[in-house]
């Protein structure tokens, strides 16, 4: 089978393919289904889980999939290869890599990059008893994002703002007021919640399972939509104590938002936190692979064209249809060179993860 055979064009037959390679290799899957949602044809929803390795193993190696929903496109297409493929039969003594295939199933299912609650799971991971933080920057860009119609003169007024506000404030600014995060308007873009998701609950019980006892916690977190077509940015998250320990396992590639050396703006309660949480006697090693797909503004405006859809429009509508194919290619490239890239790219680093993990 050639490498982009293992990708999908659906959640449901990413899910099925996930669980017929688990099978192949002789895994055992857990299943948590989602109770809050259903899926784009009304299908159950899971987060799920298979490892590799003696259930005693100190050193945990997390490889997961849609966090941001149908980022998971690419990141299910590297789990299914590397389980189809053959590829880790013989571990490195006292490894585990634990395979977590689609953290929000929901959004992998809708195509879209929140959850079932419009929450960005990257921005969710908070500790709910101290205020929220406040994001001023996102307050004054809200109604810009948000038009109130998508074809209409709000759409335009809005177009115009954001190019005076550009403008103005400069790229890195807007992308950093946007994408940051924010706790404030619930039918907005990148809304981090207020209070922890059921993606999250889950994530810390698989945590806490698969690596409570781990001395050292490894993470992969498998995104897309930003930087070069095709080309996979290690991003550092996290507690930035590893990060020259990140450096050395990735050769000196690893960039991080709070350096501005990333294509992300620096953004917090991000999945790590919930995951380390939970391993609190381990080391943490955690990085975010982000592949490029098409250019940053054509994602944010798909993004932004998606957050109006659910909250004004009609999915099932000419303009709805026209809005998903928009987000979906901005999540995903569906052309054979683009998954063979991105396969080759995840699959060097997850080996390097593991060489990581051995020396360490
Ligand atoms: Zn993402």
């Amino acid at each position: 089978m050639s490498v982009p055979s293992h990708f999908s064009a659906t959640y449901s037959e990413a899910r099925q393919k996930f669980l017929n390679a688990c099978e192949h290799r002789g895994l055992a899957v857990e299943s948590y289904h989602n109770p809050n949602a259903k899926g784009r044809e009304g299908e159950d929803l899971f987060m799920d889980v298979a490892r590799m390795g003696p259930d005693s193993a100190s050193k945990v190696l997390f490889v997961s999939s849609a966090t941001h929903g149908g980022e998971g496109f690419c990141g299910s297409g590297i789990q299914v290869n590397l389980l189809e493929g053959g590829y880790l039969s013989e571990l490195p003594e006292d490894i585990a890599v634990v395979f977590i295939h689609a953290i929000n199933p929901y959004g992998f299912s809708h195509v879209r990059r929140v959850n079932e609650d419009n929450i960005d799971l990257n921005r969710n991971f908070r500790d709910y008893s101290e205020p929220l933080p406040d994001n001023p920057a996102y307050r004054e860009v809200h109604n810009m994002i948000v038009p109130k119609d998508w074809d209409g003169p709000a759409r335009e007024a809005a177009e115009k703002a954001i190019e005076e506000y550009v403008k103005l404030n400069g790229m890195a600014k807007f992308q950093a007021a946007v994408t940051g995060g924010q706790h404030v308007h619930a039918n907005g873009i990148f809304y981090g919640g207020k209070k922890a998701a059921w993606s999250n609950e889950t994530l810390r019980t698989v945590s806490k399972k698969h690596a409570g006892d781990a001395k050292h916690l490894a993470m992969l977190d498998i995104h897309t939509g930003l930087g070069p077509y095709g080309y996979g940015e290690l991003i550092y998250v996290g507690d930035l104590s590893g990060i020259d320990r990140a450096n050395e396992w990735y050769d000196n590639e690893v960039t991080s938002p709070e350096s501005g050396t990333s294509t992300s703006a620096p953004v917090s309660g991000t999945i790590d936190k919930g995951i380390c949480e939970m391993a609190p006697d381990a080391t943490n090693t955690c990085v975010a692979i982000e592949y490029g797909t098409i250019p940053l503004m054509e994602v944010l405006n798909a993004l932004r064209a998606d957050n109006w859809l659910y909250a004004y429009g009609d999915v099932d509508s000419d303009l709805g249809k026209a809005i998903k194919k928009q987000v979906r290619d901005a999540f995903y490239c569906d052309a054979d060179d683009w998954k063979e890239m991105v396969w080759k790219r995840g699959i060097e680093t997850i080996e390097k993860a593991l060489k990581g993990l051995e020396k360490s």
